[in-house]
């Protein structure tokens, strides 16, 4: 049985007017997460970590935000190709844990509902899902709620010799 460890990081800008999605969950706020997709920064860095695991590159090769397909998509959507080709490669998630690193608004109570999407998509339980949240204690470009970042890791396992 091999086991694969895989990290992701994404970062995006906030702005008015825009949705804010984190971890597939929509978050009631003033500004959003910009982007040419949904913008969902925990999704996209689940997804990095996926790929990373398998070196199957990373988020911008499988969805450029060139490609008007993916305009304003649902990542949940990429993520459940990115599982895909987990899968194809027969692995599948022993679990993930991340952070997410924003200074407003807080997320907390938003936690158990992100779990509830990844875990369903990941093909996991919740108790294999960690989200995790905190602040840059309002330095740099997080601090000035100019932007957010999360970062993920993530570990598979093979089940199956090919
Ligand atoms: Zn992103």
């Amino acid at each position: 049985m091999s086991y694969r460890i895989g990290f992701g990081i994404d970062f995006h800008q906030l702005a008015e007017g825009r949705a804010l999605w984190i971890g597939g969950v929509e978050i009631p706020h003033h500004k959003g997460s910009l982007g040419h997709s949904d913008a969902d920064v925990l999704l996209h860095a689940i997804c990095d970590a996926l790929l990373g695991a398998l070196a199957l590159g990373d988020i911008g090769v499988h969805f450029p935000n060139t490609d008007a397909r993916y305009k304003n998509i649902d990542s949940k959507i990429l993520l459940q190709h990115c599982m895909g080709l987990i899968q194809q490669k027969g692995y599948e998630v022993v679990n993930i844990d991340s952070s997410i690193c924003l200074e407003e608004p807080k997320i907390k109570k938003y936690v158990p509902a992100m779990q509830s999407v990844i875990a369903g998509i990941a093909g996991i339980t919740i108790h294999d899902v960690s989200v995790k949240a905190t602040t840059t204690e309002k330095m740099g470009f997080a601090g000035r709620e100019e932007g957010l970042m999360a970062y993920a890791n993530v570990l598979l396992k093979k089940l199956a010799a090919e």
